[in-house]
């Protein structure tokens, strides 16, 4: 670390080391209001030295939380519970500022952590091993989870309050300490996870913050202390911190970037249908990895389809995240706006019908207290239409509000084309016939499904996670699978034998 002395600049958002704040740092990036496109402060990107004083904090807080008895852990996930709860307009609000998604959805964002938070204070009876009485004589086997040690949590810009509590709930309620790397786009958040768990009484030094990049992740990923990563991402950054962190012997969990396809069955509920379509696509400017960003639209239903999604998008309004009036706010940056921009330019240069071009249309107007957002990074909605699977825009995870319809003549054609894709995260079938949906369930390639529900992400009891190109690594996250991550068990085999029975038998240890 630069310097170990807390200091606290009001306009920079830095670490969390050992329950202290430290700001100082050699190297900074903007941090933007993206309704307005103003800089808002600065985020300290952490240097190797600066992670290696997170790991050693956490380090340091092991022995003691892993020993902390199950019932003051639960107390205090209570009362982190109850924190959230009480605090949601604040996260929600600090969330829209540096994220841009419309207040609204941001508090879509607590409700989802405190599901998991709900599920992880459950710990006493997720940690319960088995026990075999008796199995040789007066031998008893039982098995215990324990923790493993240092997590690191590397997250993403676009939930940056849910999915760090995603990883870190299941992760201290197995006995285990964190190191969170969070996205360096809308950094805040993070320091209000900190701060509440702080308040909830978790103790200094369970869980640490380093703000930072690549640096950061990379010196995370090689650090001989650190145990186990979960990461979210993009597929490509995904692979690296797969590829790396095994390589440096780490348990690793890393769900990467989604195309996630509704397919749309001609005896559908058209108006759900069209209704799911644009809340799916379109909800928090397609910024999410269950976004719906491809319709699959099968035999005659594509015209009223494409038709009703139409009509539905242009009424659609789009302002500042802080306006309650707003239905979907501006990207994360001008450069990600651009980005977006261009798959719609490429689609209709290849041959793709754009039917609401989200290029055009009328500035955004104000903010609610007169904010000039002319230099926001807002992009209306679009719709593409006769998009084909060679297009840019359906190769490509746009990761925008961009909706692409692609066109087929049958059921078999659509189930192809999910599982063709090489992402595999959420895939969604509309319809009444029960045979054809029970037949996507089983068939469809990817690790979370929906029948005439466009989202369909997990509940916190349950685990959430892809296929293909959506995970790397053998477990999904938070629920369940997320204990298994952050525990390894151990089986003891124990005899408590009359000493009068004692004898030397040099043989192989056998029950029978
Ligand atoms: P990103 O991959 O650019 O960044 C994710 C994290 O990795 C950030 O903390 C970032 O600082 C770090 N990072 C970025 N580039 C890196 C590099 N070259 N080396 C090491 N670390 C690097 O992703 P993003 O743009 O923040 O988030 C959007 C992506 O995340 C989309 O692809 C989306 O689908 C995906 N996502 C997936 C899920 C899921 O559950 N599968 C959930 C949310 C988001």
């Amino acid at each position: 670390m630069t310097s170990s002395t807390p200091v606290q600049d009001p306009g920079v958002v830095g670490h969390v080391v050992g329950g202290r704040r430290v700001d100082d740092a050699d190297r900074h990036g903007p941090v933007h209001d993206p309704s307005t496109g103003r800089v808002t402060g600065r985020v300290a990107l952490a240097s190797a030295a600066d992670v290696d004083a997170a790991v050693a904090a956490a380090l340091a807080a092991f022995p003691g939380w892993s020993r902390t008895g199950l019932s003051r852990r639960v107390e205090i996930l209570f009362a982190f519970h109850e924190l959230l709860r009480s605090h949601r307009d604040e996260i929600a609000h600090l969330v829209s500022a540096e994220h841009g998604k419309v207040v609204s959805d941001a508090q879509g964002e607590v409700a989802r952590a405190l599901e998991n938070v709900e599920f992880a204070a459950g710990i006493p009876h997720l940690l319960k091993g088995g026990f075999s009485q008796q199995v040789s004589t007066g031998v008893d086997v039982h098995e215990v989870r324990q923790p493993l040690g240092v997590m690191a949590g590397i997250t993403p810009f676009n939930f940056p309050f849910m999915v760090p509590l995603w990883m870190i709930p299941t992760a201290i309620a197995c006995g285990n300490t964190f190191v969170l790397k969070p996205s360096e786009r809308d950094p805040s958040a993070s320091l209000l996870v900190a701060r509440l768990l702080s308040e909830a009484g978790l103790p200094d030094g369970v869980v640490n913050v380093v703000q930072g990049d690549r640096v950061a992740v990379d010196r995370l990923l090689e650090h001989p202390d650190v145990a186990a990563v979960s990461f979210v991402g993009s597929t490509p950054v995904a692979r690296h911190v797969y590829e790396t962190g095994t390589r440096h012997g780490k348990r690793v969990q890393a769900l990467g970037g989604a195309k996630n396809h509704l397919v749309v069955l001609p005896d559908a509920e058209l108006d759900a249908a069209a209704d799911a379509a644009v809340s799916a696509g379109y909800g928090s400017a397609g910024e999410r990895c269950m976004a719906i960003s491809v319709v699959v639209a099968v035999g005659d239903v594509a015209d009223a389809l494409v038709e009703a999604i139409r009509v539905r998008v242009l009424g659609l309004v789009v302002g500042p995240g802080n306006d309650p009036a707003s239905q979907m706010g501006p990207l994360i940056t001008a450069e990600h706006r651009d980005r977006v921009a261009a798959r719609v330019g490429s689609a209709l240069e290849e041959g793709a019908r754009l039917v609401v071009d989200g290029r055009d249309g009328p500035p955004v107007g104000p903010g609610p207290g007169g904010e000039d957002t002319s230099g926001g990074f807002f992009l209306r909605p679009s719709l593409v239409d006769h998009v084909r699977p060679e297009h840019t825009v359906y190769r490509e995870e746009v990761f925008g509000p961009v909706l692409s319809v692609v066109r087929v003549e049958a059921f078999d054609d659509a189930l192809r084309l999910v599982n063709e894709n090489p992402y595999g995260n959420g895939a969604a079938i509309f319809t009444r016939d029960g045979g054809a949906a029970r037949r996507f369930e089983v068939e469809a390639q990817a690790g979370m499904i929906g029948v005439n529900v466009p989202i369909p992400v997990p509940v916190g009891y349950y685990s959430f996670g892809g296929w293909k190109g959506s995970l790397f690594g053998d477990s999904h996250m938070y629920g369940p699978e997320g204990i298994h991550f952050a525990t390894r068990t151990k089986v003891v085999t124990s005899r408590w034998p009359d000493p009068a029975t004692s004898s030397i038998d040099l043989g192989f240890p056998r029950t029978r």
